[in-house]
């Protein structure tokens, strides 16, 4: 069978119910979370920024986090049906996040499930040199400056590929890679988002759905889309 559509999926919120980076962040940031996250909120700072700004309030070891992040890990109902529905059809799963990134490996790991998903495109949080937590973004475009990870790069490689691209997401961050999605998997803030934006996409609860939608047509989004990712990124 010829592979013709790839899932691009998020990981924090949409492969596990809750967003452990944000966990994380909310729990252990204290009252200075509080005003990096008002700022993200009104978009004032980029997701970027909030990444490394809230990095900074974190205790300064992996493996404390690490297992504080697994303490709220629950992976969303019918993922490992997805997984082999994808594998069935011969469909790549992509997972990409804009979050902290260090734990997403060993959680997948940990419930066997990290040999199944084709490409991981995710930030690093790791100690550096001066023993102060710091996020790199491998994945970020050459010079926007709004995600850490641009996701919408991810889309639009695969579908220069060939790919026509189910896009499952959960945050408003995701619109970015989400618009560029010839079908769009919403819930939560991005579904108030495509509504917002008059965006058509399909309402999900768990994995369940995602296996029920089909092969979407590949579609020119370079007019709706937020963002240029082979040009100079976010559109003004
Ligand atoms: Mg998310």
């Amino acid at each position: 069978m010829i592979a013709d559509t790839a899932y691009l999926v998020d990981f924090d919120g949409t492969i596990l119910t809750r967003d452990i980076s944000f966990e994380l962040a909310s729990t252990l940031g204290g009252e200075a979370f509080k005003e990096i996250n008002y700022q993200y909120r009104q978009k004032i700072m980029p997701i970027k920024t909030w990444l490394q700004r809230t990095a900074e309030l974190l205790p300064d070891n992996l493996d404390i986090l690490l297992s504080q992040a697994f303490e709220w890990v629950e992976i969303r109902p019918g993922f490992e049906h997805f997984l082999e529905h994808a594998r069935e059809y011969n469909r790549p799963v992509v997972v990409a996040s804009d979050g902290y990134g260090f734990y997403i490996e060993p959680i997948l790991k940990h419930f066997g499930l990290l040999e199944q998903i084709d490409t991981i495109y995710r930030n690093d949080t790791f100690l550096n040199r001066g023993g102060s937590l710091e996020v790199r973004n491998p994945h970020a475009h050459h010079v926007c400056p709004v995600c850490g990870n641009c996701k919408a790069k991810h889309v639009v490689r695969l579908k220069e590929k060939g790919f026509s691209v189910i896009y499952i997401g959960d945050g408003s961050n995701d619109r970015f890679g989400a618009f560029w999605g010839d079908h769009v998997c919403a819930r939560d803030r991005l579904a108030e988002l495509c509504e917002e934006k008059g965006f058509p996409y399909s309402q999900w609860n768990d994995f369940y759905d995602i296996i029920k939608v089909e092969k979407p047509e590949m579609q020119d989004r370079s007019e709706i889309s937020l963002c240029c990712p082979r040009g100079s990124g976010i559109k003004t």
